[in-house]
């Protein structure tokens, strides 16, 4: 069983004395997965994602810059940190690499402290990396994703489904009345339940690949994909009825005496020339109707899926 407390180290090494070497020197510090191959290196970062991967350029079949270049190429392991090692010394051979992808270049042969040095490094920047990543992406607030998120998203999925020709919906909800929420609970309370709302609408949704996104301040979305239109208002109402169904109390609210949403829903089949914004715009304006027609629910337009 892999050690999930610990990073995982790919050494990808066909020289079986080195490997053991490799493996011997590394598996104290880093849970660590060896391969004697370029095909069987890619299928094992394919696998399982490590967290760095050491990569001999000489190997039987691919050649090391390859397998790097492969593994830039694939969104699931472009970030992953790539280290060569290699026992040629030319300079060329180093600025191919970097080129390559590479982040490092560790000539053999190894002195084993200052490779586990380097590593250590390469691993803390990938984590701030990391850290820096999630920060930008979420809302820090109800960690829901953000707006830069969403609209990143929906444009993908929009791509994604206008070569499939299936149907994309989208929600918008905002919550009623809660200018009024906070000038009476104050805005700390605001704050928690503007985190219940959220936490009440990713728990309606009902496929891995739906999403919800906090678009601002007491607005969210979701992004519904491969999903019609009937599909998209049962979704839209589950978490209308979800909110609601936390009854807190709002005693200003003129929809109801607990926090409500108003959703507006639309689904479309993506035209690739089309702007996915307009699909926004159409939840948009049914949201808008649903709060003039009295809150407290969802409306929706079909535009074809
Ligand atoms: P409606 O039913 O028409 O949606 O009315 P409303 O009062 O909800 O709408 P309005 O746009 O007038 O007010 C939204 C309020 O949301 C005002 C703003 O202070 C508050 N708000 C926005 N972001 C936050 C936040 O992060 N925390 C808190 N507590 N309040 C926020
Ligand atoms: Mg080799
Ligand atoms: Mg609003
Ligand atoms: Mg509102």
């Amino acid at each position: 069983m892999p050690d999930q407390n610990k990073p995982s180290v790919l050494i990808v090494e066909d020289d079986g004395t080195i490997q053991a070497l490799l493996v011997a020197v590394l598996g104290g510090e880093w849970e660590v997965r060896a391969a004697n191959t370029g095909e069987a290196a890619l299928r094992q970062a394919a696998e399982r994602a490590p967290d760095i991967i050491l990569l001999d350029i000489g190997l039987p079949d691919l050649d090391g810059l390859e397998v790097c270049r492969r593994l830039k190429a694939n969104p699931r392991l472009e970030q992953v940190p790539v280290v060569f090692l290699t026992a040629r010394t030319s300079g060329e051979d180093e600025i191919d690499g970097l080129q390559a992808g590479g982040i490092d270049y560790i000539m053999k042969p190894i002195n084993p402290a200052v490779l586990k040095a380097r590593i250590r490094n390469h691993l803390e920047l990938k984590q701030n990396r990391d850290e820096l990543v999630r920060l930008a992406r979420t809302d820090g607030l109800t960690s829901l994703y953000n707006r830069r998120t969403f609209d990143d998203l929906l444009q993908r999925e929009w791509r994604r489904l206008a070569r499939t020709g299936e149907p994309l919906a989208v929600l918008m909800m905002d919550v009623d009345h809660f200018k009024l929420y906070n000038d009476n609970y104050g805005h700390g309370g605001g704050d928690v339940c503007l985190q219940r709302v959220a936490r009440a609408a990713i728990g309606a949704l009902q496929r891995p690949a739906d999403v919800v996104a906090r678009y601002g301040g007491e607005e969210f979305v979701a992004l519904l994909p491969e999903t019609k239109f009937e599909g998209a208002m049962a979704v839209a109402e589950a978490i209308r009825a979800a909110v609601a169904s936390l009854e807190i109390p709002h005693t200003a609210s003129k929809t109801a005496p607990y926090v409500t949403v108003s959703v507006g829903a639309a689904c479309t089949i993506p035209l690739p020339d089309k702007d996915p914004a307009s699909l926004l715009e159409l939840a948009d304006q049914q949201l808008y109707a649903a709060k003039s027609e009295g809150r407290n629910r969802a409306k929706g337009v079909n535009e074809g899926g």
